[in-house]
């Protein structure tokens, strides 16, 4: 198991924007089994619910997709510096951060590669 405390910041960006991709759309899908009638009786035909899901849903996928953007936009401008323990090129933000392959803790103080001044 890794450890979330070490994970790449890039990375940790896109696993949110993954997952909130994954919730909206089982919100939405939830949302339309509610009005379908899927799970008896209880809320069918419900309009109020069935928007208000689809709503979430559609808001959690638009945060998603600005999300990417802003993963993509920031790993342009990312430091690349070379993994002292598995020789991997990988991305950094900010001071510190981890390697993006085996979560090897990085900071740019004793990082001494041309590319990596702010
Ligand atoms: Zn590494």
């Amino acid at each position: 198991m890794k450890n979330t405390d070490r994970l790449n910041k890039i990375k940790r960006m896109r696993t949110w924007a993954n997952w909130c991709i994954g919730i909206g759309i089982v919100l939405m899908y939830v949302g339309y089994a509610f009005f379908a009638g899927y799970f008896g009786s209880f809320l069918k035909g419900s309009i109020l619910l069935m928007t208000s899901l689809l709503l979430i849903g559609f808001i959690l996928m638009m945060v998603a997709t600005v999300l990417f953007m802003i993963t993509g936009m920031v790993s342009m401008s990312a430091a690349q510096v070379e993994c002292p323990t598995c020789k991997k090129v990988t991305k950094m933000l900010g001071k510190e951060d981890a390697c993006m392959f085996c979560g090897q803790p990085l900071s740019l103080a004793d990082e001494q590669t041309p590319q990596s001044n702010t």
